[in-house]
């Protein structure tokens, strides 16, 4: 390997060079498609932008990632083009490089902590892990890791999203037989049934299970634990060892108002999933969706509130407002995303929220929401200042579809159905934090079913505890 000597890097010089901006396509055309938004890095673009890294002895941008990638060593070996081993270098941190590198929000990750970001100026860190990763999937493949010798042992993954896929991979390193379960018609979990293509396309996730299969993999589909198959059947002599529940967090909050139930109001995943996915693969209930209103209301804050935006103006919609009831300061989703969303065409609306939902020509459809204006008060559990009606503020919006991002719940069917697996008073799986131990022997949690809705990366970190419990138990540890 070439090496650049760090001591013969001149700060004061790197710090005075440019960003290297990615090229974008157009809002106008973008919006027509869902197809990703940028290409990413070429090959000296990315060379050039790594090559201002100041090698940071402390580098703020490793605290910052989830899963503690080193980042300084990827660009020192970027800007020498040593790209496939810049790719093994996040590979070894993340099972998942090339999606983080896509979907890691770029104003609460390793890009935004950069020391240089101060200046405006900080490294575009994820579309450099984006671009390696790429190019070594593309180029010379990924090799699949050394193995264990054969433990034996079965471990049952329940759900495909990223903390099920993480447990699955580290789980075959070590020697044991996977199994991964998905009540959905493909794995993939959230990276496919909750992420739109135009920020995630699913090609890539489809490579990753394909490499997940090639480990050893076995991924059963459309077979939902407690229905198709009782949770205590996993657990029968010849079946599993041990039971990893990532099954997420994807069950919609509802507001509880009047009209919540009108035709034309969407759940927001519903929503993305039948503007994005093709027909073969939504799951059962979920209508396919080819075109809508002009008029489209959006009621949420967080990130798949502007996908639902994003969403609404690639099905067409002319006029699509996000209506969220505190200020965007406390808007829990990213702003980069709000400057694309905006960038298309919609427009967000703050410190205002529905309070009835109204069919007024009676033909079961929505045509109009009664809001309400809000003031903030006092801060609530969240830390953010809760949202106050301001009584005699009320008016009257016309909308054709509404969509519902308000928030998301853990999936507590399987406890619910299952004799000793314990929740807290939201519903989510409590743990052992250091072994992702359910209070059932043998059962493991992590991931959003444990924590709630969090970053992919986060979801992946917080899944190796459970990983560390499960070897250990099948070790008799
Ligand atoms: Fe490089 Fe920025 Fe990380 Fe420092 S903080 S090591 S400049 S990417």
């Amino acid at each position: 390997m070439r090496t650049l000597e760090k001591q013969s890097i001149d700060r004061k010089a790197r710090m005075k060079l440019e960003p290297v901006h990615k090229q974008y396509r157009a809002p106008e055309i973008r919006k027509n498609d869902y197809l990703e938004i940028t290409p990413g890095f070429t090959m000296e673009e990315a060379m050039k932008e790594a090559a201002r890294c100041l090698q940071c002895p402390k580098a703020p941008c490793v605290n910052a990632c989830r899963v503690g990638n080193d980042i300084p060593l990827a660009m020192l070996l970027v800007e020498q083009g040593e790209f496939v081993r810049a790719a093994e270098v996040y590979r070894e941190t993340n099972p998942l490089p090339e999606i983080c590198g896509r979907v890691c929000p770029p104003d609460d990750s390793c890009a935004a902590s950069c020391v240089l970001d101060k200046q405006g100026k900080g490294i575009d860190t994820r579309a450099i892990e984006r671009f390696v990763t790429d190019y070594q999937r593309l180029h010379s493949g990924v090799p699949l890791p050394d193995k264990a010798p054969p433990t034996g042992k079965r471990v049952a993954v329940i759900g495909s999203g990223p903390s099920g896929l993480l447990v699955a991979e580290e789980a075959l390193k070590a020697g044991h037989q996977v199994s991964v379960y998905d009540a959905l018609p493909i794995p993939g979990g959230l990276l496919v049934y909750g992420i739109p293509g135009f920020k995630l396309e699913k090609d890539i996730v489809e490579w990753k299970i394909r490499w997940l299969e090639a480990l050893g993999a076995e991924f059963i589909t459309n077979t939902r634990i407690g229905e198709d198959i009782s949770f205590d059947e996993l657990f029968e002599p010849e079946m599993f060892d041990a039971i990893y529940l990532g099954t997420g967090a994807q069950t919609h909050a509802r507001m509880g108002i009047e009209g919540e139930n009108l035709g034309n109001i969407h759940d927001a995943l519903d929503f993305i999933n039948g503007a994005n996915l093709p027909p073969s693969i939504l799951p059962s209930g979920v209508e396919p969706l080819n075109s809508i209103g002009k008029r489209v209301a959006v009621i949420g804050g967080g990130d798949t509130a502007t996908d639902c935006v994003r969403t609404a103006l690639r099905l067409g919609a002319e006029q699509v407002t996000c209506y969220y009831r505190r200020t965007e300061t406390e808007m829990p989703g990213n702003r980069i995303d709000r400057n694309y969303a905006e960038e298309e065409g919609a427009s967000f609306e703050f410190l205002t929220a529905p309070i009835r939902f109204l069919d007024r020509s009676s033909d079961g459809h929505v045509d109009s929401m009664e809001m309400i204006r809000m003031e903030l008060g006092e801060p609530d559990d969240s830390g953010r200042r809760r949202p106050i009606p301001i009584q005699g503020s009320e008016y009257s919006v016309e909308v054709e579809h509404v969509v519902l991002s308000i928030g998301f719940w853990a999936d507590t069917f399987i406890p619910e159905q299952t004799e000793g697996i314990q929740l807290d008073r939201k519903g989510f799986i409590i743990v052992d934090p250091e072994t992702g131990r359910t209070t059932r022997p043998g059962v493991f949690a992590g991931g959003d079913a444990v924590s709630g809705p969090e970053l992919v990366s986060e979801a992946l970190q917080l899944s190796r505890f459970a990983v560390a419990g499960i070897l250990g138990y099948l070790n008799g540890e």
